[in-house]
C-alpha cells in the first residue's frame, strides 16, 4: 500500500511495529536514530513517516524527533508525518504539531488506532491542496476579526498569527458564535481539501483537534472570548463572563 519510514530507537518496539505495518500491507524502512532517518529520507521515495519524538543523540549531538521533523519539513514539505510522543504532555504534542506533524499518537497506543490514523493521514496527503478559502464575508465578533481568505486575524488592532487549520477552526466557531460546532464539522472542513471530502475513518484527527483548540485558547487570552468544550458534542465560542 504505502512505503513508510519508521523512526524509533526502542528496538523491540521498532521491530514489532515494523512487522505489524508490513502485515497491514505496507513496505517499511526502519531507522533507530535521526541520522539513519535522514539517510533513508534522502535516498528513498516515501509515502509517509512514523516518527518517535524521543530519539537519542547521534555521536554526542542532540537529534531528537522534533529536529528530524523540522529537517523533513524544510526538504519534503508535503511528506505526511505522524509523531509518537512518550509522555501525555500537551506541550510535547503542541511542539510536534508546530514543527509540522500531521497527526500524533501518545504512547502506549493501540495498534488498530495507529493503523487507522496512518490510513487517514495517507488519504489526506493524496488529496489536492486546500485553496484556503471559506465562504462568506469577514467574520467578526467582539474584538475578533478574521480575514475571509487568508489565515489571518485581528484582536482589536493587534494581528493574530494563525495557521490554516487554526484559522478555519476559528472561522467555524466565529460564524456560529454561541452555538456548538460539532467535532465532525470541524474535521469535515479540514477535509474540504478535496472535493469529495468525507473523513472515512472515525475519529481521525480528533486528537489534533484538541491541540488546535488549546492553541486557539491561548491566542484568545485577553480577548474576552473563550472556546468552551461541550462534552460529547463539540466546541462553542462564547463571550467570557466577567
Ligand atoms: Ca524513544
Amino acid at each position: 500500500m504505502a512505503h513508510l519510514l519508521l523512526v524509533e530507537d526502542d528496538e523491540l518496539l521498532r521491530d514489532g511495529l515494523c512487522a505489524q505495518l508490513m502485515h497491514a500491507g505496507h513496505s517499511v524502512d526502519a531507522a533507530g536514530d535521526g541520522a539513519q532517518a535522514q539517510a533513508l529520507l534522502e535516498s528513498t521515495r516515501l509515502d509517509g513517516v512514523v516518527l518517535d519524538l524521543g530519539l537519542p543523540p547521534v555521536q554526542g549531538v542532540a537529534m531528537d524527533g522534533i529536529m528530524v521533523l523540522r529537517w523533513i519539513r524544510q526538504r519534503l514539505p508535503h511528506l505526511p508525518v505522524l509523531v509518537l510522543t512518550a509522555r501525555d504532555d500537551i506541550d510535547d504534542r503542541v511542539a510536534g504539531l508546530n514543527a509540522g506533524a500531521d497527526d500524533y499518537l501518545t504512547k502506549p497506543f493501540d495498534l488498530a488506532e495507529l493503523l487507522a490514523r496512518l490510513a487517514a493521514m495517507l488519504r489526506r496527503a493524496r488529496m489536492p491542496a486546500f485553496d484556503g478559502t471559506l465562504p462568506g464575508d469577514t467574520p467578526s465578533a467582539h474584538r475578533l476579526r478574521l480575514d475571509p481568505q487568508l489565515p489571518m486575524g485581528w484582536l482589536g488592532e493587534e494581528a493574530m498569527e494563525l495557521t490554516h487549520r487554526e484559522w478555519s477552526l476559528l472561522g467555524l466557531l466565529l460564524r456560529q458564535i454561541g452555538q456548538v460546532v460539532g467535532r465532525e464539522d470541524v474535521l469535515a472542513v479540514w477535509q474540504t481539501q478535496a472535493p469529495e471530502g468525507g473523513l472515512g475513518g472515525a475519529g481521525a484527527g480528533s486528537n489534533a483537534l484538541e491541540v488546535y483548540v488549546h492553541r486557539l485558547r491561548r491566542k484568545l487570552q485577553g480577548s474576552g472570548l473563550n472556546i468552551r468544550n461541550v462534552r460529547g458534542l463539540g466546541y462553542m465560542l462564547e463571550l467570557q463572563t466577567p
